[in-house]
């Protein structure tokens, strides 16, 4: 029983768990027991129609057949070897091909670790210090991360974490999502040596950039010799198999990639253009390494995951599915907006329009979270935080999931 599992999970872990946003379902966390296709399977016997998807790997769904035999091949041969293998080439060209920005890539573990190395590499290159980062935009848990941050930082109240030195903190300069004079301004008073934005905001639910914004951002970086770099942890091969670069025709100096191309296994990566990623090690004097680097099993499941959006046109499947669920989520009676761009949106109640993080946090968040619980009470899994997107997955493309999504919406949506 998942009760029983939480009550001994608040004695070993603090606030019962092992990443926060998972102690926000309400009134406690279900366990999972298992999961295959759009399902995820409870502890308690339930199952449940999975929108979260992992937080967004999961774009085949859970334990798809192809992904799982090629993970079980590489088991089959060992599992970490501290040696180069040949996967490792094979994932790289995959990412190059589909995004020629990336020129030479270095595999890492999660997207914190892409974060925090393509920052360390974009002083390194420039050799400045300060970096320009998104009210509201996540870029993971590390320390130039954590300042006015989204997604479960915004969920539990510390955008600004507590422990991160004052001498760290003044070289991160903020501005609202949206507002490139803020931009333009601070990168002419201020030596910056990147600007790192996510291309489409996905953890502050889902806020699209305006029109212009990252050509903006392009040619305001331009101009000031400044690194441009996009967080494509959550947008890279899910707005396209070439990730927001391709889809908005802007093309970054560095991208940092998680998630999807890992296939659901730890993994991160960040790559660019030649001259920048040389001069990391051991070509260059910018340091970075790891045990699990390039592990072989996440290499073959990020693998055969691109190999399985390349066959079976994904994108615009899982986009299908999204455009479905907001039509019907459209009729709900109480105020609201949603906002999508291809396969990620959410629902914000309460407000108008939102188009930054000061606007996504009017939101009535306790109305979203009793939608949220009604959903679970009839067999759909929406993020239990407002501040996450909403994820749809090859698996879901079936007549049968979305009219369940679209029945248990409607019986959801009595809302106070
Ligand atoms: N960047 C973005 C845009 C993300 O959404 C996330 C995680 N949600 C990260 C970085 C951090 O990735 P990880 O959780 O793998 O460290």
């Amino acid at each position: 029983m998942s009760s029983e599992l939480w009550k001994e999970a608040l004695r070993y872990f603090p606030g019962g768990v092992n990443s926060p946003v998972r102690a926000a379902v309400k009134p406690y966390p279900f366990y999972v027991s298992y999961g295959k296709g759009a399902y995820i399977y409870t502890e308690d016997g339930n199952s449940l129609i999975d929108y979260v998807l992992g937080y967004g790997p999961l774009i085949l769904g859970h334990a798809n057949e192809y992904v799982k035999e090629k993970v079980i091949e590489q088991i089959e041969k060992g599992w970490l070897f501290g040696i180069p293998s040949r996967v490792e080439i094979e994932l790289a060209k995959k990412i190059s091909l589909h995004m020629p920005s990336i020129e030479k890539i270095r595999f890492v573990n999660s997207g914190t670790e892409a974060t925090m190395n393509a920052i360390r590499l974009a002083r390194g290159y420039t050799k400045r210090d300060k970096i320009l980062k998104f009210n509201g935009n996540y870029h993971g848990a590390h320390d130039y991360a954590l300042v006015d941050a989204g997604s479960a930082a915004s969920e539990f109240g510390v955008p600004n974490s507590e422990g991160i030195p004052e001498e760290v903190l003044k070289t991160v300069i903020v501005c609202e999502y949206n507002d490139l004079q803020c931009v333009e301004k601070k990168l002419k008073n201020e030596d910056v040596a990147a600007v790192i934005v996510e291309p489409v905001m996905g953890n502050m639910g889902v806020i699209p950039p305006e029109k212009d914004f990252l050509k903006g951002l392009r040619e305001i970086t331009s101009t000031y010799n400044t690194l441009l770099i996009f967080d494509e942890v959550i947008t890279g091969f899910r707005l396209s198999m070439g990730g927001a670069q391709e889809y908005f025709g802007v093309t970054a100096d560095l991208t940092t990639l998680g998630k999807i191309i890992g296939g659901g296994f730890p993994i991160g990566a960040f790559g660019g253009k030649r001259e920048i990623m040389d001069m990391l090690t051991p070509s260059g004097k910018v340091f970075n390494a790891g045990t699990f680097n390039a592990n072989p099993i996440s290499m073959s499941a990020g693998l055969a995951t691109l190999e399985v959006m390349e066959r079976e046109n994904v994108i615009e499947k899982t986009t299908y599915v999204a455009e479905k669920v907001t039509e019907e989520l459209e009729r709900i009676k109480y105020p609201h907006v949603i906002n999508r761009v291809k396969n990620m949106f959410q629902i914000f109640f309460g407000v108008e329009k939102v188009s930054n993080a000061t606007e996504a946090r009017r939101a009535k968040k306790e109305v979203y979270l009793q939608f949220q619980i009604n959903l679970m009470k009839n067999g759909v899994y929406f993020p239990p935080s407002q501040f996450e997107s909403v994820f749809t997955s090859l698996a879901h493309y079936d007549d049968n999931i979305i009219s369940d999504t679209i029945l248990a919406i409607k019986k959801s949506s009595e809302l106070s």
